[in-house]
């Protein structure tokens, strides 16, 4: 504690008592808002939190914002009594909570008609998923009752388990990790009760499928299904429970999980796509598409030399892909001929001819991989299209909104930056713009609404890099586009030689062709590096274009097509010969920065509300803060620059007749009843403790205080 810790937990806990007790409050440590913070300094910051993660105070203000330390255990923070204590309570009146922010935006939606959004960021493993699911679950408990709100309530709910079965994996940094952004809106009637809702979902990371780093798993279903299926449906499936005879499986060396009971969550997915109302149809066809997948990953094939010289390959296990075919209900001898070959109209002399070239073995296999993947990642958006279509409102009258983004936060690895990492970072630049817009707009808004005046603060404006990456034409992916359009000669090094050309005057963007890198040695030939907001990160542009092009080979999607099954058929409908165009459909990157563009455009049209969450330290231990950890995250989630932004103004705002009922006892005029105007008796309070007036401005209905130091002094002779 340092010298005014005392003091300082005092006036803290004054703060937040306001005439009410509760239990949580006796553990409070530090400062419950770091508006208060002081000295202000990112060490005071950390060493706040740090004091507080302790004491098992996970949560922290800063002004409206939350932040939350990931403790890594059960914590006796959530209860349905506490959920009580919370409802409809100011914020400050009691100690910082996912709670006190989720009753705020709920009742700022149904009392005053504003449409809200939860925007929730931080790393993988600081407890993102987890807070939006305390978010979902305090809306659940506080809003109405019925048989019907019931079932909704519980279909929203039960969306969870069904897609973290399906887009969540263990990796080496959380054992459920999000491979996946989500964002769901939960909609209200004009009482506040919920009737529905849709939920987005951004960018699954399909490569999982088929490939995970050592130590790291598939998608959880995958594990589920074999350890926790009964055996009549392995044996329908064609399924071993043996996870390790699945290539897909195999070759992380990474099955079994001591936090994770794939057999019981077996069930819980099971029973959660029944309560959303999917038919027992419809979940065996899901799960025959999970098993066609491991299956189709076990397909081997093996080169040989053509009669024309070219290389070319067969099947070594024709036996699986006839049980896949089987299950699927797909052409064996079409099934083969796709992932062997390959059949292209070529233009030639104007008129388009059919070109068949064989596959070597190492092109099938990808072949087999991309197909996988497709299959895969169509899987989970039809999920998501199909748990729509039964938490969709029905009735016609006017909705209210409250929005939960759940979304991968800034990431930046070591080394292998690839073009996930690119989009995800970019994502993250037009969440921290929107941060940074809607936090200074909100200031400035209740400065105008109270009649303040308002002096602008100077803050990094991101927009500069957010156009070095969506910049029309020029923009860094636009140059990929136009790179992948070219196809034939372009390659990723081509790429980055435009990228060099064209991006080696932006402040942000460095290549070694720029004169201040040309020696840099930590920057290799194929890579190039970007300043994001939070920091500088090093791409290598290896499987750029590959990745934009995302490109399926037409007879793959054909015969997918082609199949009888009526759910593979649903998920390939670019395979309908009949539906063929020419042109091609957008790449990657653009539809991730379209429904990104659509996605902000949303967030900006309500109410935002944040919670920043923070890992403790890199090895999910409930006991340890490391410091260095911390401060990383504390610099890219800009809080400092929160701080300061809420600081720069006015730290303290207090409606007049809360904040007179408070200090009266400080003046002997006003003590112990003031008759007059509350914003008048706040006035002869203040001159009278010779507050000078350029501590503090007087609103319409607000008094605001500018320096916490005033608050404290104010804290402290109430405490004398
Ligand atoms: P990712 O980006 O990888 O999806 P995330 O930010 O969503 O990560 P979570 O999955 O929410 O992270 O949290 C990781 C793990 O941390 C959880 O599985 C849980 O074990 C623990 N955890 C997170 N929040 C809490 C909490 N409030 N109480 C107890 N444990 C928690
Ligand atoms: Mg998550």
């Amino acid at each position: 504690m340092n010298g005014g810790g005392g003091k300082q937990r005092r006036i803290q806990q004054a703060l937040f008592m306001n005439g009410h007790t509760s239990n949580i409050l006796e553990s409070m440590v530090g400062v419950g808002d770091m508006v208060l913070l002081d000295p202000l300094t990112e060490e005071a910051c950390i060493n706040n939190l740090k004091r507080r993660f302790y004491a098992e105070d996970i949560y922290t203000y800063i002004g409206q914002v939350v932040v939350s330390v990931n403790p890594y255990k059960k914590v006796p923070l959530f209860s349905p009594s506490t959920i009580q204590t919370y409802r409809g309570r100011n914020l400050y009146e009691l100690p910082p909570h996912i709670y006190a922010i989720a009753d705020d935006a709920y009742r700022s939606m149904r009392d005053r008609n504003r449409d809200q959004c939860v925007i929730i960021t931080g790393e993988s493993g600081a407890g993102k998923t987890e807070a939006s699911k305390i978010v979902m679950q305090y809306v659940a408990a506080v809003c109405g009752k019925g048989e019907e709100v019931d079932r909704v309530k519980e279909q929203l709910l039960q969306s969870n388990p069904v897609l973290e079965a399906f887009g969540n994996a263990k990796t080496l940094r959380n054992d459920n990790s999000s491979r996946f952004g989500k964002y769901m809106d939960i909609e209200f009637d004009f009482k506040g009760d919920p009737i529905g809702g849709v939920i987005t979902n951004y960018l699954l990371e399909k490569s999982r499928v088929v490939r995970q780093t050592e130590g790291e798993r598939n998608f959880h279903i995958f594990y589920q299904l074999l350890q926790g299926a009964p055996q009549s449906l392995l044996n329908k499936l064609r399924l071993s429970s043996t996870c390790e005879k699945y290539g897909y499986l195999n070759q992380s060396h990474c099955v079994a999980v001591d936090t994770i009971d794939d057999a019981a969550h077996f069930q819980v997915t099971e029973n959660a796509m029944r309560v959303i109302g999917f038919t027992e149809t419809e979940i065996t066809q899901v799960f025959e598409v999970v098993a066609a997948v491991l299956k189709l990953g076990n397909t081997e094939f093996e080169s040989f030399i053509s009669f024309n010289g070219t290389e070319a390959c067969n099947l070594t296990n024709e036996h699986t892909i006839e049980e896949v075919c089987k299950m699927i209900q797909c052409d064996p001898e079409q099934l083969k001929q796709a992932l062997t070959n390959r059949t292209m109209d070529i233009c030639i002399t104007g008129l388009a001819e059919r070109v068949v070239s064989t596959l070597s073995s190492g092109q099938a296999v990808y072949a087999r991989d991309a197909l996988c993947k497709a299959m895969y990642s169509r899987l989970f958006s039809w999920l998501v299209g199909r748990i729509n279509d039964s938490i969709k409102v029905r009735s016609r009258g006017k909705k209210k909104v409250m929005g939960v983004l759940d979304i991968y936060g800034f990431e930046v690895f070591e080394k292998d930056n690839n073009f996930e990492q690119f989009v995800i970072n970019y994502c993250n630049e037009k969440l921290q713009q929107i941060f940074i817009e809607l936090t200074l707009k909100e200031e400035q808004d209740e400065y105008v609404q109270e009649g303040i005046e308002w002096t602008h603060i100077d803050y990094f404006n991101n927009s500069i890099i957010c156009q070095l990456i969506e910049k029309k034409n020029t923009g860094i992916l636009a140059i990929l586009d136009e790179e992948c359009l070219i196809g034939g000669n372009a390659s990723d090094q081509s790429f980055l030689n435009k990228l060099n050309e064209v991006c080696i005057r932006h402040e942000h963007y460095e290549s070694r062709k720029k004169k201040s890198c040309r020696s840099d040695k930590t920057l290799p030939y194929d890579c190039f590096r970007l300043r994001h907001y939070a920091g500088s990160v090093t791409y290598s542009v290896q499987g750029f274009l590959d990745k934009n092009n995302d490109l399926l080979f037409r007879g793959l999607s054909q015969t997918m097509f082609g199949c009888d099954h009526q759910l593979v058929k649903k998920l390939f409908p670019d395979g309908n010969p009949r539906r063929q165009t020419k042109k091609r459909p957008p790449t990657a990157g653009t539809q991730f920065k379209n429904s990104v563009a659509e996605l902000m455009k949303n967030l900006l049209a309500k109410n935002p509300n944040y919670i920043r969450c923070i890992k403790p330290n890199d090895v999910k231990s409930p006991n340890m803060f490391d410091d260095s950890v911390v401060r990383h995250q504390v610099r890219y989630l800009g809080l400092m620059e929160n701080v300061r932004v809420r600081r720069a103004g006015y730290a303290y705002r207090q409606p007049y007749d809360q904040c007179l009922q408070r200090y009266k006892m400080l003046c002997p005029t006003t003590w112990p009843n003031w008759r007059g105007h509350p914003k008048e008796g706040l006035q002869t309070l203040l001159t009278h403790l010779r507050v000078k007036p350029a501590e503090y401005a007087k609103g319409r209905t607000k008094l605001f205080i500018r320096n916490p130091r005033t608050l404290f002094d104010l804290e402290e002779r109430r405490r004398d």
